[in-house]
């Protein structure tokens, strides 16, 4: 028996996704960035999926924690660094590097005397997004101080965040651009820019290809500079009307739950809490045992697509917190016990948010404890978690 709802993930399309980020960011390393459970599909599995990667990113010191103690040695970056020294001492414990974006993190550094070099970091410098990092002279400042802290290794590594960059008719993604190469022209360290829109719709972002006459004459084209794709990685379109496939991405969610009721609702009378939805026809009405308990967002409007039994039936009426409803007039055989998805496969999740007013990512990111995780581990089977 299945279980009542689950989340189908496929490892494999994240495997697939990887390879698609090294085809559009050919001469950058990678940080997969794994934050919020990995975009809601699990932390540890979606870390062993990724060994190809360079590195792996996360947002907060916890998570990072968690790795290491699940066992992955990879470089992982904090995105957020830490805020007081008990956190820097848990990272410095557990080789994780930081993200420094603001002066009190200095101050901490700087009243350190521990073992020389032993925390990598990457300064921050804020282009524009005014969320974390330091801006204009400041970030010079900042520079030269992390220079001098004897806990620090050196070079100082650059990063900075797009604001916009699933805007491409923005032009202040290319501003950012330029005010980070600008600023970082003379410091030797390794830069990070670009997160999945800046990889897929940015490529200057990431691109700095450096030229050098090796020994035997030959020139070698190297870049040692990081992307951090996220969202990409778990099959999405970070661009508003497209969808993962549109940039030869694999989906890896696909959320599935089942009929429980299927009944006629006569013309007029209306369905489910505050009765927003009224039937202009009778209705053969299908229930399905999914709702914002589980991460089905509650603003997804009637109209919203559903598949139950692999055809495309229009949510109607308000999500509720175990259930939904779904108008089956074009479905006469369809019976409790039969199979829905939600999204996922032939139905992107990039098109229910859509339909929910929101973003991919909070949709991935929101699935609850409820949802039943079942992993593809070969072609032939599947295994619940
Ligand atoms: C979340 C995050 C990313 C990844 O962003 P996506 O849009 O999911 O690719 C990259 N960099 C930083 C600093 C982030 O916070």
């Amino acid at each position: 028996m299945t279980p009542a709802a689950y989340a189908h993930l496929d490892l494999e399309a994240v495997r697939h996704n990887l390879a698609q980020v090294k085809r559009y960011a050919p001469n950058n390393k990678i940080m997969a960035v794994i934050k919020a459970n990995a975009y809601g599909h699990g932390i540890t599995r979606v870390a062993r999926a990724l060994d190809q990667a360079n590195g792996l990113a996360v947002a907060r010191v916890d998570e990072g924690v968690r790795l290491r103690k699940a066992g992955f040695t990879q470089p992982i970056t904090v995105l957020q660094g830490f805020v007081c020294v008990d956190e820097l001492l848990l990272m410095l414990q557990h080789q994780l590097e930081a993200v420094i974006h603001t002066h009190q993190q200095i101050d901490i550094l700087q009243q350190q005397n521990g073992e020389p070099l032993a925390l990598s970091v990457w300064l921050k410098m804020d282009t524009g997004m005014n969320r974390l990092g330091f801006k204009g002279s400041d970030f010079n400042t900042a520079y030269q101080q992390l220079a001098k802290c004897a806990i620090v290794k050196q070079p100082i590594r650059l990063i900075t965040h797009f604001a916009n960059a699933d805007d491409l008719l923005d032009d202040k993604t290319r501003r950012q651009i330029e005010l980070f190469n600008d600023a970082v022209r003379d410091y030797p360290g390794e830069r990070s820019i670009a997160n999945s829109a800046g990889i897929i719709g940015w490529p200057l972002g990431s691109a700095r290809i450096e030229s050098r006459a090796e020994p035997s004459g030959q020139t070698q084209e190297k870049n040692n500079d990081w992307v951090r794709p996220g969202l990409m990685l778990y099959g999405c379109s970070p661009f508003a009307g497209k969808t993962g496939a549109d940039f030869g991405l694999k989906p890896v969610m696909s959320l599935h739950s089942r009929l429980i009721s299927v009944k006629h609702v006569a013309a007029g009378e209306t369905v489910g809490y505050s009765g927003t939805w009224q039937c202009q026809t009778d209705t053969r009405l299908g229930v399905v045992s999914i709702g914002y308990g589980d991460g089905y967002h509650r603003h997804t409007r009637s109209g919203a697509p559903v598949l139950v039994n692999g055809q495309r039936v229009p949510l109607i009426g308000r999500v509720s917190m175990d259930m939904i409803t779904v108008d089956l007039n074009s479905q006469p055989n369809a019976q409790p016990g039969d199979p829905v998805i939600l999204w996922g496969g032939g139905l992107p999740v990039e098109e229910i948010a859509r339909h929910a007013d929101t973003i991919p990512y909070t949709l991935l990111c929101g699935i609850t404890q409820r949802v039943q995780i079942v992993e593809q581990v070969a072609a032939d089977g599947i295994q619940a978690r």
